[in-house]
């Protein structure tokens, strides 16, 4: 029998206890944990993904003040939802929260739903933000593992596997499933999330851990090799150039299909570099009606990453006499330079507009 067929081991007694303990004493004062109604826990777990706590919180902060309540993002139009978000990235979380909203409000009558299956039902909830949801919100023992927990229990339970393993995150789901103790869910979830990561991150300080005699890592001096990762996700290089054109005070954007990168948001139009091109060359074989239009300044070249893409853009400026016409096929829209805050560009876009102090 493979040792992935077995149950992990369960910590010894008292491991819930001194987790808990510390956690009252050590947790951070974040905003959702003041008052940790379903809908504050749901916007911070969809934002937290992939999102820093710092910018995370500053962004929940915005969110709040923008939409206090469920009522309030059904009833927004996509643009004001996809503007709040602009900076975050991964743009389909914002519009399956807005999805959501609406389902909520048609189907639970404006009440977040406390059971576990109508909450994974909602669109853009998976499994782990299901759990946290349930556990956080309303205090039901549903496991929420994200990487936080998954390296704790790599290291607690010194698991050899891999940590990218489907099997390797079924066991561990199955472990705090196990150890979640009764009444406690909400304060243990958290706890879990927090140990990762104020204690054991990617380098742990066990000194200061409280559940040091509860870990078979630290105890097999192994502590350092967990969790086990499988190979580094290969990054995608990618240069591209877009020009801003502005003509009487305002500027010309693109919408971006639906489906594929970076899917309805606004943009500069412009194209993909190709190896040893110049800008300037491609944007005049990108963009139709470009190259008599006139010079087109630089405003600067920006660096940004979306999922395994790294993308350096270039940027210009071309500004246009009020009568010069420029309408590239594909067409576009003008729009003021004072409303620009109100449309979503993806980060390197919105990168550009802040070099031109425009945004
Ligand atoms: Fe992590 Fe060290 Fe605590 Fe073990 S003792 S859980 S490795 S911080």
């Amino acid at each position: 029998m493979r040792d992935s067929d077995n149950p992990l081991p369960r910590p010894g007694a008292g491991f819930a206890d001194a987790l808990l303990l510390w956690f009252a004493r050590a947790q951070r004062p974040l905003p959702w944990r003041r008052d940790c109604g379903a809908y504050r826990v749901w916007i911070s777990e969809i934002m937290l993904q992939q999102t820093q706590m710092d910018r995370g919180v500053a962004y929940f902060n915005k969110w709040m003040r923008r939409f206090p309540d469920i009522r309030s993002v059904a009833a927004a139009g996509e643009d004001a939802i996809l503007a709040a978000w602009e900076g975050l990235g991964y743009y389909s979380r914002a519009r399956n929260l807005h999805r959501a909203a609406k389902v909520i409000m048609e189907k639970h009558g404006g009440v977040f739903p406390p059971a576990f299956a109508d909450i994974r039902a909602l669109p853009g909830v998976g499994e782990y933000t299901a759990g946290a949801i349930s556990c956080i919100a309303f205090n039901n023992p549903y496991p929420a593992v994200d990487a936080n927990v998954l390296r704790v229990f790599s290291r607690v339970c010194d698991i050899a596997d891999s940590v990218a393993l489907a099997e390797t995150r079924r066991r561990v789901t199955e472990l705090v499933r196990a150890v979640t103790p009764e009444g406690r869910a909400r304060g243990f979830c958290q706890a879990l999330m927090e140990l990762g990561a104020l204690v054991c991150g990617k380098v742990p300080r066990c000194g200061e851990c409280p559940v040091r005699d509860f870990c078979e890592a630290l105890r097999r001096g192994t502590a350092g090799e967990r969790p086990v990762k499988g190979a580094a996700a290969e990054y995608r290089r990618l240069v591209t150039a877009a020009v801003v054109v502005e003509r009487a005070g305002r500027v010309f954007l693109r919408r971006r299909p639906p489906g594929g990168m970076w899917a309805g948001l606004w943009e500069f139009p412009g194209g993909e570099v190709d190896s040893g091109e110049n800008p300037e060359d491609a944007l005049v074989r990108h963009v139709a009606g470009l190259a008599g239009a006139g010079e087109p300044e630089r405003i600067g070249t920006v660096r940004h990453g979306y999922t395994v893409w790294r993308v350096t853009l270039h940027g210009f400026l071309l500004r246009l006499d009020g009568g010069a016409a420029f309408d590239p096929p594909g067409g576009g829209v003008w729009v003021k330079k004072n409303a620009l805050g109100e449309y979503a560009f993806p980060s390197g876009h919105a990168k550009l507009l802040r070099l031109l102090g425009w945004k």
